[in-house]
């Protein structure tokens, strides 16, 4: 397989300087998918130069709002017209089903299209009153300038896509790093935007690892905005690199969400299926490599015998295989490496007393198709608590683990018993005590009843270590905007402040 010329400066594709190389592999088979150039430091240098370029002296800020929102919009027609070959390269790159990967692309239309009337709604600045009619006082928006944007592996299109478009929609530039094992999509929509009208310049993307390529972008003294979204770890290290040139630093990290069943929601039959049901989904969804999977079930004493033992019997039901293939509900781990870690907490959660209710193993060789891929069966761990590391850490796999309550009281400080504060639900029949929990809980998002669904106008982001800043929403493409006051006096006159 030849090597693709991944590399996107100032409207070429190209190779990495140095002529490295990096295998993509398929995780459902390990076997390589794609070629892609492996970028360095001065890949990174090369890209930020044409970025600036592109932003001081290229006509994309100074662009008309309503052409800016065109371009978004056009982006989202192309994205629905390639919407079949997208979802299947992002299920080949990433492991998702299929589905997941057209409900992907749908998202990130979603994302272009909504950044688009936003910024057409909030294009006018603000009239300040200063107080006096011989003082015209008014607050703009302008973009902040060059952004570096970092994305991770689980979600590669639609994590970009809630950069791209407000960076976009704001005026920016940008140079963007996608997770060097799932690049391909991002790699697709660099084309779409050229081919929707975007001029040379303003979008740059360089292929390679978070080490060299994304510290680089996160330190360089050209950058005026880094945006992140993964790992606490990688998010701590971009945060340090970007401090000494006070960049504006977005970040959008782990979780460890709780997922709290009241036993008034499993009163009826189908509060009790519904809410089953939906704690499979919350947990093992692309096998739990989600942000804000439902990871830490905490259910009310009275019905977790009954809760458990139902979720454990349709959790070793779901079918695992490559996401591709008709009937398959949940595809491989993303990697060899992210199968091991899962492998690893399983272990140390068992050492430490759990008891495993469902999965805790690699699937037989006979089970599952391809056999090769990095597969883990879902698995339930039950009597957990808050010492063992499974419970307070994010395992990025089908993990689930089961602790229990006995008061309203009890159940809020659970939930919030976490460094993170991303995403929690809440299960309730009683729509006072679902509203008050939902009230106390220190996350950024709190579904009653429902799990996992999120929307483009609304919000998205972390309490605690979950990260800083938000995504989605007015304050979405605010992260991406400078506010600049101009005080106009109409009728200037010495102010006399001295004699002299
Ligand atoms: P990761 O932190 O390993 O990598 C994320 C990105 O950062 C990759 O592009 C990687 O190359 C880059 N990177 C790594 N080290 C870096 C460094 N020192 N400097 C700059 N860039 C660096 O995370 P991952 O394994 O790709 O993704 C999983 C993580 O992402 C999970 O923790 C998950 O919760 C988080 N995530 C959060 C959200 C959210 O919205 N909050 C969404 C998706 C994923």
């Amino acid at each position: 397989m030849s090597a693709q010329q991944t590399i996107h400066v100032d409207g070429k594709w190209r190779k990495a300087a140095s002529g490295a190389t990096r295998d993509i592999l398929d995780p459902a088979d390990a076997t390589v998918l794609a070629v892609v150039s492996e970028g360095g430091a001065e890949d990174a240098d090369a890209a930020i130069a044409a970025a600036r370029t592109a932003f001081d002296h290229g006509p994309w800020p100074r662009t008309p709002v309503a052409e800016r929102a065109g371009l978004l919009r056009r982006t989202a027609e192309l994205l629905v017209r390639n919407r079949e070959k997208i979802a299947l390269l992002e299920s080949r790159d990433s492991g998702k089903t299929l589905e997941e990967g057209r409900v992907d692309v749908d998202c990130v239309a979603d994302a272009f299209r909504y950044f688009a009337d936003l910024v057409m709604n909030e294009s006018g600045g603000r009239v300040v009153d200063a107080g006096s009619d011989t003082v015209h006082s008014v607050v703009v928006h302008e973009p902040v300038g060059v952004c570096a944007l970092i994305t991770p592996w689980n979600y590669p299109l639609l994590q970009a896509s809630w950069k791209i478009a407000p960076a976009l929609a704001a005026g920016n530039t940008f140079v963007i790093k996608p997770s060097e094992i799932t690049p391909l999509s991002t790699v697709d929509l660099i084309d779409l935007l050229a081919e929707a009208g975007l001029p040379p310049g303003v979008a740059n993307l360089v292929t390679g690892e978070g080490a060299t390529v994304g510290a680089r972008m996160s330190a360089h003294p050209d950058v005026d905005l880094v945006s992140f979204t993964g790992g606490l770890v990688s998010g701590t290290k971009v945060m340090e690199a970007a401090a000494p040139g006070v960049k504006k630093v977005a970040l959008e990290l782990g979780g460890k969400n709780p997922n709290v069943v009241f036993a008034d929601a499993c009163a009826t039959d189908e509060g009790f299926d519904t809410a089953v049901d939906q704690a499979l989904n919350a947990a093992f969804i692309h096998s739990g490599q989600v942000c804000s999977a439902g990871s830490r079930l905490i259910v009310e004493e009275s019905v977790r015998e009954r809760f458990v033992a139902e979720l454990a019997r349709r959790a070793a039901r779901v079918r695992l295989g490559r996401g591709t293939e008709d009937g398959v509900e949940c595809g491989p781990l993303v990697s060899e490496r992210q199968l091991a870690r899962t492998e690893e907490y399983v272990a140390s959660a068992l050492a430490e007393g759990a008891v495993l209710r469902c999965g805790g193993r690699r699937p037989e060789a006979s089970d599952v198709r391809p056999a090769a891929g990095y597969f883990y069966e879902p698995t339930v761990l039950d009597q957990c608590h808050r010492e063992m590391r499974v419970v307070r850490e994010e395992v990025f796999g089908p993990v689930l683990t089961v602790e229990t309550f006995r008061t309203e009281d009890e159940a809020v400080a659970l939930a919030n018993d976490t460094e993170y504060g991303l995403a929690g639900g809440v299960w309730s029949a009683d729509p006072g005590r679902a509203r008050r929990v939902a009230g106390r809980l220190r996350h950024g998002t709190v579904w009653i009843n429902d799990f996992h669904p999120y929307l483009p106008q609304a919000e998205w982001g972390g309490f605690g270590k979950s990260g800083i800043g938000r995504e989605l929403g007015p304050a979405g493409l605010a992260e991406y905007r400078e506010s600049k006051h101009i005080y106009q006096n109409l009728e200037p006159r010495p102010v006399r402040w001295f004699a002299g």
